[in-house]
């Protein structure tokens, strides 16, 4: 019999094809102005332990109270995200044993979590994928650790203990770390739109973890996780996934099995390491909170909530297309800070011309944002002063470069776009007689240019132009500079 041997069989290295299984977890902070449960402020980055008081501490006999805030803020972006929301709301403490969580236990939502069921969409290459979300759902944040160095000892600061945190999980049917950054850049810009949170995730107000697994293509059920943890930008989230991919698939290929466990991604090596194994899911002997007693939402109050969710990303990114020749890229790239959608819309109400007002927000504006190391919502911009300003740039008042400048002294000075034209004398010169005079000039002073034109050299001419605008400090059409040169030197030829 032909049997191969069993050493033989264990090296056969498995020239399979993978699929990548991703789950996403993001906790959000609410931007309430006090925590969940009690009066406490959530400002950030005061003296360690000076926002807390008996309820955040889990002092006895203390109760928590629920910030309504805190709860309109959850059933919003449960909304927002398609989640059918949930009229019975009800909280459970979740139990276990840290430091940074006085009560021993946290204020959680186990079966019944404010949103289930909805979605949201990503544009990839060729497709837009809706990924799936599992559940949207309240709780609280617990204090921080701030372990020293040499491991001598703990610091604890529980000013963060308490303050109302949203949980989003979505479905495991994200297929890449490339489709989990789109998915996290999506739901951010959601969560910004609704003014819910600043998803800052410098302060630690947005925070993602992931579980990630790989199966042979066509597989339906799921093969065994990691969670990642530890992330601090997207852009660590996309990098840690694509190194847990490779170790994942470099093990399986191999015929090793993956070992449950939750890993930490380490920003400096670019890898991954265990933190923990984790053999069951954690028993966190949940049960309802007998401090807060269940009540249901009225149809009305979620209707109301359901009536403040603004026109969205997506939306808006379709009504550009639709409605305004741009691409979906570029609708992306207005859509993509709610500001300076607002100012887009603004303006073409008063002038539309979709593309030119892309252009230029894309453009200049952004770089005078850039530029002066502001944000677009500090920006002093008038959209009618803009769109007034792009007008002249259509009609000949004033040229390009000019525009610019004036753009810039507009936004500088916070003063209109005639008084800016007016004090700086920005009018495009586009008078003939005007500009023959400049050319006369600019034509004695550079003959070797001139020479170097007539011989063929074709990019003379530029040179040519380049020095009349200078000549005209700016203001001289540079289409018509153009053609005069062209029409004088082709007289002399
Ligand atoms: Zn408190």
């Amino acid at each position: 019999m032909n049997r191969i041997p069993i050493g033989i069989r264990l090296n056969l290295k498995f020239d399979m094809e993978f699929e990548t299984v991703i789950g996403l977890e993001v906790h959000v902070h609410l931007k309430t102005k006090t925590k969940a449960f009690c009066g406490c402020s959530t400002e950030f980055g005061n003296e360690p332990n000076t926002q807390t008081c008996p309820v955040c501490l889990g002092l006895p006999g203390s109760l928590p109270v629920l910030n309504e805030k805190a709860l309109e803020y959850a059933v919003k972006v449960a909304l927002a995200l398609d989640c059918s929301a949930q009229e019975f709301i009800k909280f459970d403490r979740k139990n276990y044993f840290y430091p940074d969580l006085p009560k021993n236990y946290q204020i959680s939502q186990y079966d019944m979590p404010i949103g289930l069921n909805g979605f949201l969409e990503i544009d990839l290459d060729k497709e837009r994928k809706k990924i799936r979300i599992k559940r949207v759902h309240l709780e609280e944040d617990a204090g921080k650790l701030i372990h020293k160095q040499d491991g001598a000892y703990s610091l604890v600061d529980y000013n963060r203990c308490g303050i109302a945190l949203l949980e989003i999980v979505s479905e495991p049917n994200i297929n890449s770390p490339q489709e989990a950054f789109e998915y996290l850049k999506n739901l951010k810009l959601i969560i910004q739109y609704l003014e819910v949170s600043d998803c800052d995730m410098e302060k630690g107000s947005l925070r993602c973890d992931a579980n990630i697994s790989l199966r042979p293509k066509g597989e339906k059920g799921l093969g065994v996780k990691t969670e990642l943890k530890n992330m601090n930008s997207f852009k660590g989230v996309r990098l840690a996934l694509e190194y847990e991919v490779k170790r994942q698939k470099d093990l399986l290929s191999n015929g090793k099995k993956i070992i449950q466990d939750t890993r930490l991604w380490d920003e400096n090596k670019q890898l991954t390491f265990s933190m923990r194994t984790k053999e069951e899911a954690h028993d966190y002997r949940y049960f309802p909170d007998p401090d807060l007693a269940p009540f249901t939402l009225s149809k009305e109050f979620i209707t109301r909530i359901k009536d403040d969710i603004p026109e969205l990303p997506q939306q808006k990114i379709e009504n550009y297309v639709k409605d305004g020749d741009l691409t979906r890229k570029e609708a992306g790239e207005i859509a993509s800070d709610k500001n300076l959608s607002l100012i887009y819309e603004q303006c073409i109400d008063i002038y539309r011309e979709p593309k030119k007002m892309y252009n230029w927000l894309t453009g200049p504006v952004l770089a005078y944002v850039n530029d002066r190391k502001k944000s677009i919502a500090d920006l002093n911009l008038e959209p009618k002063e803009l769109a007034k300003l792009i007008q002249y740039v259509s009609n000949g008042k004033l040229n390009n470069t000019a525009a610019k400048d004036a753009l810039f002294s507009m936004l500088d000075e916070v003063k209109d776009i005639d008084t800016i034209i007016k004090e700086k004398g920005l009018t495009q010169v586009s008078n003939e007689g005007e500009l023959e005079e400049f050319i006369e000039r600019v034509l004695k002073e550079n003959s070797q240019s001139v020479q170097d034109f007539l011989s063929g050299k074709e990019n003379a001419i530029m040179f040519l132009v380049g020095q009349t605008m200078k000549l005209s400090k700016g203001k001289a059409n540079p289409k018509k500079v153009k053609e005069i040169i062209l029409r004088r030197l082709r007289d002399v030829s």
